[in-house]
């Protein structure tokens, strides 16, 4: 496993104070308001939270994807919506980073590693989902600019953004259709935010609709170039994956300590009710899955730092096992709580809620599956 140096340990160590003091005794009614929590949010930024995924030249503290990772799942198992304004800046930035142009990084990068800006990744349409293929959003270029029509759904911070990665068809004089990626900002005319969705969990963490009516961007906002949509996606779904199975895996964590607890306290027919073996080995399970997480995460991490031409399979593969084992540890735990835990008296309902997502979202863990098996066949084709 990968061993924590002493810089990363300390930021480890203020990330558990801040979670501590900061954001646990607001997780509950972050939940309860479903507002986007700007206090926590300023908070995060005064000490240097969003600055962790972005390198030094960009304003950022530049530390590696473990640590990053461990962050992640630190803060996700005391506030999962927390965690997503967090996620969210990793994903949304991450075109930029992997494709952008030294100009577009300068412009962007020192705004989110202060926490100035929020930035959101614009894929999501009404029926293209899993089939980003279907997408139907169009740029025509007119001049110097492209024309973008369409909208989008689902997008993290949404609302909230300042700065928007967005894919778009771009459509060719010959009619060829170029899923590509752009850069565009809030105030630009044409860029309409709609409305934020009312979501069984992740309350807090706002998911917004999108339309573009003929928003002009300049040439100059190009991602990459036209025609890199499919390659850009992929890319930054690769990290975004990782950064899912990291908050999933607070989850787990935080489902097993709490359902530990309470069933050492809880008394039936004379017992702890955490003596019964239909009890304990669902406490088992949990620790299992937890452990299990953490070596997929860890290994999936190396590789990435690595850059390695694995990645993608392994990134799906943590993705899946995180996420299912959030939504099995999440619901044992309210089973462990019995009544009290279907009541929002204790944060296990909030767990359970906010584990749902995890298979659904960045690619739902039956496309993750797909990819798997698309790899495994490749490596077997003799
Ligand atoms: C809270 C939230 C936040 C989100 N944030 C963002 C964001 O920031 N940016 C963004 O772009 N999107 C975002 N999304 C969208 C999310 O990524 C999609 O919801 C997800 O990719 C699934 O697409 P869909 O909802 O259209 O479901 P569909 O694609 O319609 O899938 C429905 C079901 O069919 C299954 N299915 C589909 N195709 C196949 C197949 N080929 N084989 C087997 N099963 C299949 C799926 O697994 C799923 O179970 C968010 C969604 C939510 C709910």
């Amino acid at each position: 496993m990968y061993q924590f140096n002493e810089e990363e340990q300390m930021i480890l160590s203020m990330v558990d104070d801040i979670c501590t003091d900061i954001i646990m005794p607001r997780a509950q009614e972050i939940d309860i308001q479903d507002e986007f929590p700007w206090d926590i949010h300023q908070v995060l930024a005064e000490q240097g939270i969003f600055s962790l995924c972005f390198a030094e030249e960009y304003g950022g503290a530049g530390v590696g994807l473990h640590c990053w990772l461990k962050m992640m799942e630190k803060i996700a198992a005391v506030s999962c919506a927390v965690s997503m304004m967090i996620a969210n800046v990793s994903l949304g930035s991450a075109p930029v980073v992997l494709f952008g142009n030294e100009e577009q990084k300068q412009k962007v990068l020192p705004e989110l590693a202060s926490g100035e800006a929020q930035i959101a990744f614009g894929l999501t349409e009404p029926n293209a989902g899993s089939d980003i293929g279907g997408i139907t959003t169009t740029a025509v270029k007119k001049g110097d600019k492209y024309v973008i029509n369409g909208n989008k759904v689902f997008i993290t911070s949404g609302s909230v953004s300042k700065y928007f990665s967005i894919f778009a068809k771009v459509i060719g004089e010959d009619g060829s259709r170029k899923l590509s990626c752009f850069l565009a900002e809030k105030d630009m005319p044409g860029l309409v935010i709609g409305r934020n969705e009312e979501k069984m969990g992740l309350h807090g963490s706002v998911t917004t609709q999108l339309f573009f009516e003929n928003l002009e961007v300049p040439e100059s906002a190009i991602i990459g170039q036209i025609g890199d949509g499919y390659k850009i996606v992929f890319q930054s779904l690769n990290k975004g994956r990782l950064n899912n199975g990291a908050q999933a895996t607070g989850l787990v964590q935080a489902a097993l300590k709490d359902a530990t607890i309470y069933a050492k306290g809880r008394v039936q027919f004379g017992n702890p009710i955490s003596e019964f073996q239909a009890i304990q080995f669902m406490i088992a399970d949990m620790e299992i899955g937890l452990q299990t997480c953490h070596l997929m995460l860890d290994n999936a991490a190396t590789l990435f730092e690595q850059k390695s031409p694995d990645l993608m399979k392994y990134a799906s593969a943590t993705k899946v096992v995180c996420s299912d084992m959030a939504n099995k540890a999440t619901a044992d735990a309210v089973q462990i709580f019995g009544g009290y835990g279907y009541c929002k008296e204790y944060p296990v309902e909030r767990y359970f809620r906010d584990s749902k997502i995890f298979p659904i979202f960045e690619g739902s863990n039956q496309i993750q599956r797909g990819i798997i098996a698309k790899a495994v066949y490749k490596e077997y084709n003799e």
